[in-house]
């Protein structure tokens, strides 16, 4: 499909395309498909036999005129269509150029523009769904909220400067400190949502540790061996890279490499120590993987230590080489030793992979990703300028409490409003948007 936007869009297209009837494009009912043929009016040729609608402004995608051209495909047919357009006076678009006029001519707010990216990146169903979310606007209104309310206590404050000679009290202290702290309340519940909203987005940061051998790279195999169908490759993307997620319950696990390593050498297993260590201290969640078989011994204590203040899932693995009865035995030894319950598995045969994964989610579900994903998830960019919000609405309280410099007050609003409307792109500037445009492919 090829799609062309703005006030040309109509006659450009029309110079290219014959109507079946002979209609002319121009005088199509907007927002209908017809049959018709591209042609390249220099020589006459006939290229492609086509369906093309109209679709006038300002109920369109760009909210400009936008004529779609819906061709039979292949490189090079398109690429000769492509070329008989700008030969007729159109461009090739920028990337996301097509969403960041939706969002210019005021369709879309920024976040709702950040949501079609987060929607084509979308790993999983959660991502997906929280996505969608954001793109139907429910970032957009709380923070548009939030504005209204910061701008309207701004304004309160602003008469009671303008009229201070007059010795009329326009508002009471108590009043602009309970403005003030439900604003910084609001703030803080957003700011939580960015951990959920990075899980969501990037996917949950997944270490499997343990000493050579315990099973690390069968684990990872045998999670990923059940999960072949929802792995995905992000080809023809930015990012261009092809990464592999495994999805439980809908939420993207990101699974860090560190298997691989052996210890047949001092080097290869200093640099094992150190990549483990790297993997810990990224990890939003850790597997320790023990071996049944063995004895638990200076390096397995070494790496509880070290993910002690981690979120951590404890997992013995090779069950399977265990009879049923030294196994009873050696599960009522460990359950002395080891303090948090542990989930037992066989790497091998699968034996208790199920659970694993459903301990899996309960950490997720308990702690990582805490809020529902039809909920409003902040990324960075949005943690940052609510960062800068909070302080500046902390700093508005102080002045409140310190009472008499309301103009100090109303300053701290002020800029707390400003850093508002950079999150919805009410106030903006042509750096931020080249940053968060080209991020998007082309055509989106
Ligand atoms: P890593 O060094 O931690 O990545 O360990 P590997 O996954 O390479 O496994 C080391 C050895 O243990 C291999 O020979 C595996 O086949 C074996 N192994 C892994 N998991 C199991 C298991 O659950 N049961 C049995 N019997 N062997 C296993």
């Amino acid at each position: 499909m090829i799609r062309l936007s703005g006030d040309d869009a109509v006659p450009i297209a029309a110079r290219i395309i014959q109507t079946r009837n002979g209609q002319p494009v121009e005088d199509r009912a907007s927002h209908t498909i017809c049959l018709g043929v591209v042609h390249d009016p220099s020589t006459g040729e006939w290229l492609d036999e086509i369906m093309f609608a109209v679709m006038r402004a300002p109920r369109t995608y760009t909210r400009e005129d936008t004529v779609e051209v819906y061709c039979h495909g292949g490189t090079l047919l398109l690429h000769r269509i492509l070329d008989l357009l700008i030969r007729q006076g159109a461009r090739l678009a920028d990337p996301g150029e097509f969403t960041r006029r939706a969002f210019l001519n005021g369709r879309i707010d920024l976040t709702q523009a950040e949501a079609v990216m987060d929607l084509i990146h979308a790993k999983t169903e959660a991502g997906h769904r929280a996505a969608m979310a954001q793109m139907g606007g429910e970032l957009h209104r709380r923070i548009v909220h939030l504005r209204e309310e910061a701008v309207h206590l701004l304004a309160e404050i602003e008469a009671g400067i303008d009229f201070t000679d007059e010795d009329i009290q326009f508002l009471s202290d108590e009043h602009v400190r309970t403005q003030l702290s439900e604003i910084l309340g609001r703030v803080e519940s957003l700011l939580k949502t960015s951990a959920s909203g990075k899980a969501l987005r990037e996917g949950i940061a997944t270490a499997i540790i343990g000493r050579p051998n315990v099973g690390k790279s069968s684990l990872l195999n045998a999670l990923l061996m059940q999960n072949r169908a929802i792995v995905t490759p992000v080809p023809g993307t930015t990012r261009d890279v092809i990464e592999d997620y495994l999805s439980l319950d809908g939420i993207p696990l990101r699974i860090m490499d560190t298997a691989g390593l052996r210890d047949t050498d001092d080097l290869v297993e200093r640099e094992g120590v150190i990549r483990t260590r790297q993997a810990i201290k990224q990890a939003d969640l850790i597997i320790l993987l023990l071996d049944l078989t063995q004895k638990i011994g200076p390096e397995d204590r070494r790496l509880f230590e070290e993910t002690d203040d981690k979120r951590r899932l404890i997992v013995f693995n090779k069950v399977d080489l265990l009879s049923q009865k030294s196994w009873n035995q050696k599960q009522a030894d460990l359950a002395k030793k080891i303090p948090a319950k542990a989930v037992y598995i066989s790497a091998l045969t699968g034996e208790g992979i199920e659970n694993l994964k459903a301990a899996i989610a309960f950490e997720i579900h308990s702690g990582i990703v805490t809020c529902g994903d039809r909920e409003a998830m902040i990324n960075n960019r949005h943690k940052a300028l609510l960062l800068q919000v909070k302080d500046s609405i902390n700093n508005a309280i102080e002045s409140a409490i310190k009472m008499g410099s309301a103009e100090l007050m109303a300053m701290d609003i002020r800029t707390a409003v400003d850093r508002l409307g950079e999150i919805t792109g009410a106030t903006t500037t042509e750096d931020l948007l080249d940053k968060i445009f080209k991020e998007f492919c082309i055509g989106k």
